[in-house]
């Protein structure tokens, strides 16, 4: 009889110790899909990306010319949830992926500049000042970045609101925590970046859009005489003009500048087909006619790159200038997000796209994982076995009964 019980302890013991050993290999198998998906996925997609060549001055010594090449890295439309709209779970899901991607593009692609080209938050347009302090703090803590590496953040619409909800308070607010101004001008390596604040170009006078117009009309004036200064072209209205690097500069906005729709772009993350020939609203989608054509006269820009329609567009202004619409980094707007890397130098450039994980991907494989841990649950309980063996599973437990 003692025998008997200590013999039924062991198997007991066994029984549980196989239980115990399964529920382990589960384990390990959740683990393991949770740190692909959410971890090791953007090392695996943002590792095959790779800087541009570009051409380079034939003077100068392999040495100085990788080190004369300005890496930069430019995206867009982040829209950082609110208070308001945000649910909580879809902003801790959204966040925790574009710190992923920004984090790992930081540590695997080393750039030297980094330039967000507005939208960052989405309800800074409206947001109190405790949700605004709130949003910036996550903010700072996902776009974290070592000293090598500068971060300049370009002003959206949803950042300080359309022209007519936009007020001093709230661009002081933005500028105070971005250091950004309209027509400010960010020269590294001897390339030339103007910030344009494209919400202030509604031409109607407004005092920030009058300040915004005159600091870019006088930034372009120096731009311009540094040009003509380094072409040895002499101009009066040159002469006591502080000497900038005389490259041509390159625009950052928000606004694209105008085009009718996005019906002429291209490329698989473009807009949607029955999106593209919807006609754009001068002053909502796009900059105004007028705005655009100031730009180009004023800065006779070699690049603009902007955001705002969440898609990506390759426009040719005038038939030389190329403007590249930046899609947006948030899942939440894109099932294909990227980012745009740039090899520049003060007369070239040279851009690649790098897409980030497709979100549809990642979806896929936490399907495929889920339906693996169902069949090896229902393995483990011998439901799987044909009725046969499954009713004689059931007769035996019922005779031992
Ligand atoms: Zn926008």
């Amino acid at each position: 009889m003692a025998m008997m019980r200590s013999d039924l302890g062991i198997m007991k013991i066994l029984h549980l110790k196989k239980r115990g050993c399964f529920l382990l290999k589960l384990l390990c198998l959740v683990v393991l899909v949770l740190i692909f998906c959410e971890f090791l996925v953007y090392y695996v997609v943002i590792f095959q990306c790779h800087w541009p060549e570009v051409k380079i001055e034939a003077h100068r010594s392999s040495k100085q010319s990788s080190a004369s090449v300005l890496k930069a890295m430019f995206l867009s439309d982040t829209h950082l949830l609110g208070e308001i709209k945000g649910h909580w779970l879809d902003k801790l899901r959204r966040e925790w992926q574009m710190e992923r991607a920004f984090q790992t593009a930081l540590s695997l692609l080393e750039p030297d500049i980094v330039f967000i080209l507005g939208d960052v938050f989405d309800e800074g347009k409206w947001s109190s000042s405790q949700a605004w302090a709130d949003d910036v703090r996550r903010f700072q803590k996902m776009f974290r970045h070592p000293v090598r590496t500068e971060l300049m953040v370009v002003v959206g619409n949803h950042d300080i609101g359309f022209h007519y909800e936009m007020t001093t308070y709230k661009l002081k607010r933005f500028a105070k925590v971005f250091n950004f101004t309209s027509g400010k001008l960010i020269t590294r390596k001897g390339v030339n970046f103007v910030m344009v604040n494209s919400v202030a170009l509604d031409g109607d006078g407004c005092a920030v859009c009058s300040r915004a117009e005159a600091k870019l009309m006088k930034l372009s004036h120096k731009l311009n005489c540094s040009q003509q200064q380094e072409q040895n072209h002499s101009n009066k209205r040159c002469s006591g003009v502080e000497q900038l690097p005389a490259s041509e500069p390159i625009l950052l906005q928000h606004y694209p500048l105008y085009r009718r729709s996005d019906a002429e772009c291209t490329g698989e993350d473009s807009a949607l087909p029955e999106e593209k020939n919807i006609p754009f609203k001068e002053k909502y989608d796009v900059l105004s006619r007028e705005a655009s054509q100031k730009l180009l006269w004023w800065f006779h820009p070699r690049l603009i790159l902007s955001g705002h329609t969440h898609s990506a567009c390759e426009v040719l202004h005038n038939g030389k200038i190329p403007e590249i619409s930046v899609p947006s980094f948030s899942w939440r707007n894109r099932n294909n997000p990227s980012f745009i890397m740039g090899s520049i130098t003060p007369t070239d450039f040279s851009l690649y796209k790098c897409f980030l994980p497709l979100e549809s991907r990642v979806v896929t494989i936490y399907c495929i994982a889920g339906a693996l841990l169902g069949v090896l649950i229902l393995a483990h309980l011998q439901l799987l076995n044909p009725p046969f063996y499954f009713a004689q599973h059931l007769i035996r437990k019922h005779k031992a009964v």
